[in-house]
Protein backbone atom coordinates (compact mmCIF):
# COMPACT_ATOMS: atom_id res chain seq x y z
CA UNK A 1 0.00 0.00 0.00
CA UNK A 2 1.12 3.42 -0.41
CA UNK A 3 0.49 6.76 1.52
CA UNK A 4 -2.87 8.22 2.63
CA UNK A 5 -2.70 10.42 -0.31
CA UNK A 6 -2.33 8.18 -2.95
CA UNK A 7 -4.28 5.47 -1.57
CA UNK A 8 -7.33 6.50 -3.65
CA UNK A 9 -7.98 8.68 -6.16
CA UNK A 10 -11.09 11.50 -6.32
CA UNK A 11 -12.81 9.32 -8.34
CA UNK A 12 -12.52 6.23 -6.34
CA UNK A 13 -13.22 8.37 -3.06
CA UNK A 14 -16.92 9.76 -4.97
CA UNK A 15 -17.20 6.08 -5.65
CA UNK A 16 -16.84 4.74 -2.29
CA UNK A 17 -19.19 7.91 -0.88
CA UNK A 18 -21.65 6.38 -3.24
CA UNK A 19 -21.54 3.08 -1.81
CA UNK A 20 -22.31 4.53 1.54
CA UNK A 21 -25.45 6.66 0.15
CA UNK A 22 -26.81 3.39 -1.19
CA UNK A 23 -25.99 0.72 2.05
CA UNK A 24 -27.72 4.26 4.44
CA UNK A 25 -31.05 3.85 2.28
CA UNK A 26 -32.07 0.23 3.66
CA UNK A 27 -31.04 1.35 7.06
CA UNK A 28 -30.90 3.82 10.10
CA UNK A 29 -27.30 2.77 10.55
CA UNK A 30 -24.58 5.07 9.76
CA UNK A 31 -21.28 3.76 8.08
CA UNK A 32 -18.13 5.78 7.91
CA UNK A 33 -14.62 5.47 6.29
CA UNK A 34 -11.69 6.40 8.05
CA UNK A 35 -7.84 6.16 6.39
CA UNK A 36 -4.88 6.86 7.96
CA UNK A 37 -1.12 5.84 7.68
CA UNK A 38 0.04 4.51 10.86
CA UNK A 39 -2.63 2.90 13.46
CA UNK A 40 0.33 3.15 16.83
CA UNK A 41 0.01 -0.55 17.22
CA UNK A 42 -3.07 -1.71 17.44
CA UNK A 43 -6.06 -1.26 14.42
CA UNK A 44 -9.07 -2.36 16.90
CA UNK A 45 -7.58 0.20 19.10
CA UNK A 46 -7.01 3.14 17.01
CA UNK A 47 -10.34 2.27 15.15
CA UNK A 48 -12.03 2.99 19.10
CA UNK A 49 -10.30 6.27 19.41
CA UNK A 50 -11.25 7.50 15.84
CA UNK A 51 -14.65 6.28 16.43
CA UNK A 52 -15.00 8.63 19.53
CA UNK A 53 -13.10 11.23 18.09
CA UNK A 54 -15.19 11.88 14.84
CA UNK A 55 -18.49 11.58 17.19
CA UNK A 56 -20.25 8.28 16.00
CA UNK A 57 -21.11 7.53 19.01
CA UNK A 58 -23.52 10.18 18.88
CA UNK A 59 -26.02 8.38 16.77
CA UNK A 60 -29.91 7.91 18.63
CA UNK A 61 -29.58 3.96 18.00
CA UNK A 62 -25.53 3.62 18.44
CA UNK A 63 -25.74 1.77 15.37
CA UNK A 64 -22.75 3.62 13.50
CA UNK A 65 -20.08 1.62 12.22
CA UNK A 66 -16.51 2.71 11.29
CA UNK A 67 -14.13 0.75 8.53
CA UNK A 68 -10.62 1.58 9.54
CA UNK A 69 -7.65 1.63 7.36
CA UNK A 70 -4.31 2.24 8.39
CA UNK A 71 -2.87 2.61 4.48
CA UNK A 72 0.92 2.24 5.45
CA UNK A 73 0.55 -0.45 8.51
CA UNK A 74 -1.60 -2.32 5.93
CA UNK A 75 -4.37 -3.40 8.30
CA UNK A 76 -7.73 -2.27 8.68
CA UNK A 77 -10.72 -3.00 11.51
CA UNK A 78 -14.32 -2.42 11.61
CA UNK A 79 -15.77 -1.06 14.50
CA UNK A 80 -19.56 -1.05 15.43
CA UNK A 81 -21.28 1.04 17.53
CA UNK A 82 -23.14 -0.40 21.19
CA UNK A 83 -26.76 -0.74 19.87
CA UNK A 84 -25.01 -3.20 17.15
CA UNK A 85 -22.97 -5.23 19.98
CA UNK A 86 -26.34 -5.52 21.76
CA UNK A 87 -28.40 -7.58 18.94
CA UNK A 88 -25.42 -9.46 16.94
CA UNK A 89 -23.06 -12.35 17.86
CA UNK A 90 -19.50 -12.01 17.80
CA UNK A 91 -18.78 -13.34 14.47
CA UNK A 92 -21.12 -10.36 12.70
CA UNK A 93 -18.52 -9.12 11.27
CA UNK A 94 -16.23 -11.67 9.87
CA UNK A 95 -18.41 -12.25 7.02
CA UNK A 96 -17.92 -8.17 6.24
CA UNK A 97 -14.25 -8.94 6.85
CA UNK A 98 -13.73 -11.34 4.69
CA UNK A 99 -14.76 -9.74 1.80
CA UNK A 100 -12.81 -6.60 2.70
CA UNK A 101 -9.59 -9.22 2.97
CA UNK A 102 -10.36 -10.92 -0.11
CA UNK A 103 -9.68 -7.44 -2.29
CA UNK A 104 -7.27 -5.83 -0.26
CA UNK A 105 -4.81 -8.74 -0.83
CA UNK A 106 -5.52 -8.11 -4.71
CA UNK A 107 -4.54 -4.52 -4.40
CA UNK A 108 -8.09 -3.75 -5.09
CA UNK A 109 -9.00 -1.08 -2.23
CA UNK A 110 -11.49 0.46 -3.57
CA UNK A 111 -13.66 -2.50 -4.42
CA UNK A 112 -12.82 -4.14 -0.88
CA UNK A 113 -14.04 -0.64 0.55
CA UNK A 114 -16.96 -0.24 -1.53
CA UNK A 115 -17.73 -4.42 -0.86
CA UNK A 116 -16.99 -3.78 2.64
CA UNK A 117 -19.67 -0.74 3.00
CA UNK A 118 -22.36 -2.71 1.24
CA UNK A 119 -22.11 -5.43 3.11
CA UNK A 120 -22.26 -3.65 6.78
CA UNK A 121 -25.28 -1.77 5.17
CA UNK A 122 -27.08 -5.53 4.62
CA UNK A 123 -26.04 -6.75 8.04
CA UNK A 124 -27.17 -3.58 9.40
CA UNK A 125 -30.41 -3.61 7.37
CA UNK A 126 -31.76 -6.67 9.05
CA UNK A 127 -31.43 -5.05 12.98
CA UNK A 128 -31.79 -2.09 11.87
CA UNK A 129 -34.43 -1.21 9.11
CA UNK A 130 -34.79 1.88 7.09
CA UNK A 131 -37.84 4.38 8.72
CA UNK A 132 -39.21 7.38 7.22
CA UNK A 133 -37.88 10.36 9.64
CA UNK A 134 -34.70 9.00 8.99
CA UNK A 135 -31.97 11.16 9.24
CA UNK A 136 -28.23 11.05 7.76
CA UNK A 137 -26.30 11.84 10.87
CA UNK A 138 -23.09 11.30 9.72
CA UNK A 139 -21.34 12.80 6.67
CA UNK A 140 -20.87 10.14 4.19
CA UNK A 141 -17.30 11.71 3.21
CA UNK A 142 -14.15 9.58 3.74
CA UNK A 143 -12.35 10.76 7.02
CA UNK A 144 -8.72 11.21 6.36
CA UNK A 145 -5.79 11.12 9.23
CA1 LIG B 1 -29.30 7.36 9.26
CA1 LIG C 1 -24.28 8.92 6.71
Amino acid sequence: MSVVEDFLTHQEEQEIIEAIRIAEKNTSGEIRVHIENHNNGNSETRALEVFHYLKMDNTKLQNAILIYVAVKDKCFAIYGDKGINDVVSNDFWDATKNIIVHQFKLGNFKQGLIDGILSAGKQLEAHFPWHHHDEDELPNEISKG
